[in-house]
Order: C-alpha cells, then structure tokens, then sequence
C-alpha cells in the first residue's frame, strides 16, 4: 500500500439469511468496491472457499452460510467463470469424497452446486508449495482445486474462536491443508503467535483475490463450533484479509490486540494491521459493543479488568496449572473417536470407547473440542483458575 492508500471494505447491511436480502447485501457490498470485475477475470477459475469445518446445518452458525456461497456462486456465474466449490473439512475429518459429499449436503452446499452450476470439489490430492519468503514456514501442502484456480474467494465466517479469540477471513485460509495436515500443524505451531505468523505465511502464499465475511449471524461464546448464534446483521468484502478481520473485531466488539493473526500483521507492518489503514464504505451498523459480545470461556485478557487481567495474564506464565483443558461427558459420547484423531499430541485415548485425557501433553489447542460432534467435550477451569476467578471476581 503506497503512502496513504486505505484498505477499502465494505459493508452492506443484510438482516437475515433470506436469499434476495442476502443476493441483495452480497452484490452491494461487492459492487462498493468496484465490482466483481475489480477482483476476478471473466471466464476464470474460480475457487469458493467457504468454512465448511464439520458441515453442520447452517442454522447451528459454524459454516459460512449457504446463501452467502450461492449469491457468490451466482455473481461469478454471471462473468463466465467456472465456480468450484472447495474446503479441507475441520482436522478428525479425513478428507475423503465420502465424507465432503456428506459434508457438502450439511452444509447446504450441494443445493448450492445444483442450483448455480458450480461444481463441489471431490478431488482430495495435494500438492507441496514452495514459500520460500514465509516467516515461518517455508512450504505448505495445499489442497489441488486451491492451487489449480485463478482467483481464490473466502467466504469466512465470524466466530469467536476458543484458541484464537476470532475467526474469519485469515484463518479461513487455514482449510487450504489438507485433512490431518492441520492437526500437524497445530502441532507444530503451538503458540497462538506462531500459528498466527504461519497463517499470514499461507495467506501471502495464497493472495485470495476477494474477502467475503458472513457476519448476518455471528458466533459468541464457546466458537468455532459450540458458541452461540447472534445477529450481528452485516455482509463484509475486501480484498486485504487483515483489514477485513479488523473492521469485523471492531465491529462485533473483538478487541483486535488479543487476536493473534492481527497483533502479527501488526507486528509485520501489513497494510490494513491498524484502524487508521482501513477505510470503511457502506452501511456499518450498531455495533454489537453496546451489549458486549460473550467471548470465549478461555479469553482471560484486557476486557476482564485491568487488575484482573494482569493478575490473570502473569497466572497464566502458570499455564500448565492454569489455562482450562478440556473435559468430557460420557454420558453424551458417542464413542466416534474424532478427538483422539484430531489430537496433534496425541494427549487423548479411547478407554472403554470414551476418552481419557493425559493433562501433561495436552496443549491446550481445543481442536477436540472444535471437532466433537456430540457436545461432549466441555471447556472447564481447573480447581487453581476457580479459586483464581473467586478471590478476582471473575465470573
Ligand atoms: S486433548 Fe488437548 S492437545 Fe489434544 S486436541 Fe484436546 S485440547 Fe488439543
Ligand atoms: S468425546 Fe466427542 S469426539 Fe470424542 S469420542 Fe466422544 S463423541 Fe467422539
């Protein structure tokens, strides 16, 4: 970005996920920045990727919403291209054609293909992808359909995230590798600021053409995948990830420092990394900050308190005795055996069908949590955050 020159997004209103109002707010937002024109080429190839994580029903709020991929499926249809749509399913879930195309249909996404003529991704090949001026990773293994399109379009999802704070438009990205690839790299990355610094190493690689977010219906609470539905009513875009994840944040009541990806385009001088850089057209509304987003049960940053969080954050260097783990209820367990699969430390096993967790190795990643199907696995504090939050008043 040359001297002054603002990152634009834009916003268009769009109170529910009815398709003309969504078709409507789609368009608006896109044509705020020039059209579609301005981001693709007539008659390309065109990779949607939308967040299809578990492909769970629309109305639960955890994938990208399936009108919001139909009216982009459509818009690009009308320019001549040929529409994939594409996704790695959240880590636990082999990406396999068998489990998209039962995914696909959860999501709504099937109705979608069939409706506008683009095609659902089956190919489940990879490729390793060189990056050699990535901060921290140097290649990726990056799923075919991604690499084989001109233009990359995220349809993100805004969530609340239990290990990243927030999800959107960034870390959408991170569905590019391929099935059990990502568990690896959770693995491999177990600080949120490193993890954060590979997901802007994949999205300089990538460089998606267009940012959609889907916040009509943002998720609070216990996100990506057992928070709670809110209605925040707005559709995003812009090109530069970073200043859309930004304007969101602001928007739903994020507090932008705390989320790993944009302290780390900060910290690496992105355009779009401060407010300042970002310029917003359309139709913004009443934020959600009046009320207070409910972020996740494991947030412990600046929105506590100030006397709470710099006791909280020096407890947390405890971190081992501190942050939450995870616990389980085997009453609900289905005994499917995901969370031992997504695990990147191997810190869960099956015993008796349910799972045991070995406190030492855990990481503190969720991504069990993020993947069980049942709504068995429950964020808890220990017994020592407990007491912390008592004498603190943390509720
Ligand atoms: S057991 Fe711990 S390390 Fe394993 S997936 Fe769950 S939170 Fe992550
Ligand atoms: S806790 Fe959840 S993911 Fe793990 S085996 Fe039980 S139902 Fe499956």
């Amino acid at each position: 970005m040359a001297g002054t020159e603002k990152e634009v997004i834009s916003c268009a209103e769009c109170g529910s996920y009815n398709r003309e109002e969504v078709g409507t707010a789609v368009r608006k937002a896109i044509d705020a920045l020039g059209g579609i024109t301005s981001f693709i080429n007539p008659g390309s190839r065109v990779l949607l990727k939308p967040n299809l994580l578990q492909g769970l029903p629309p109305e639960r709020c955890v994938t990208t919403h399936p009108e919001v991929v139909r009216a982009v499926s459509l818009i690009c249809g009308d320019l001549g291209c040929r529409v994939t749509i594409a996704d790695s399913p959240g880590g636990g879930i082999r990406y396999t054609p068998a489990n998209l195309r039962r995914l696909y249909a959860a999501a709504g996404y099937e109705a979608v293909a069939r409706d506008t003529g683009a095609e659902l991704n089956y190919d489940t090949g990879y490729r390793i992808v060189s990056h050699p001026a990535g901060r921290m990773v140097k290649s990726f293994p990056v799923i075919a359909p991604a690499l084989d399109a001109d233009h990359i379009i995220v349809l993100s999802k805004a969530k609340t995230h239990l290990w990243t704070l927030y999800s959107g438009g960034a870390k959408n990205l991170f569905g590019v590798l391929p099935g059990l690839e990502k568990p690896l790299h959770h693995a491999r990355f177990q600080d949120p600021d490193h993890f954060a610094g590979m997901i802007l190493d994949l999205n300089d690689l990538l460089r998606p053409s267009l940012q959609i977010l889907d916040a009509v219906m943002v998720m609070e609470g216990d996100g990506p995948s057992s928070g709670t539905p809110r209605l925040l009513g707005v559709v995003l875009a812009g090109r530069n990830a970073t200043a859309l994840d930004l304007t969101a944040c602001r928007m739903i009541g994020i507090p932008p420092d705390e989320v790993p990806t944009l302290r780390a385009a900060r910290v690496r001088g992105l355009p779009g990394s401060s407010p300042e850089q970002v310029s917003l057209v359309g139709n913004p509304p009443e934020a959600l900050q009046g009320d207070g987003i409910r972020l996740p049960s494991t947030y412990r940053g600046p929105g506590r308190g100030m006397t709470r969080s710099l006791l909280l954050s020096l407890l947390h260097r405890l971190g081992g005795v501190y942050a939450p783990y995870p616990s389980f209820l085997p009453n609900r367990c289905q005994h499917c055996g995901r969370c031992t699969l997504i695990c990147p430390v191997a810190a869960l096993t099956l015993h008796e069908g349910v799972p045991e967790l070995r406190r030492e190795t855990c990481i503190r990643c969720y991504c069990c949590h993020e993947i069980c199907p049942a709504g068995s696995i429950v964020i808890r504090p220990g017994p020592f955050r407990r007491l912390v939050a008592r004498i603190s008043g943390l509720s």
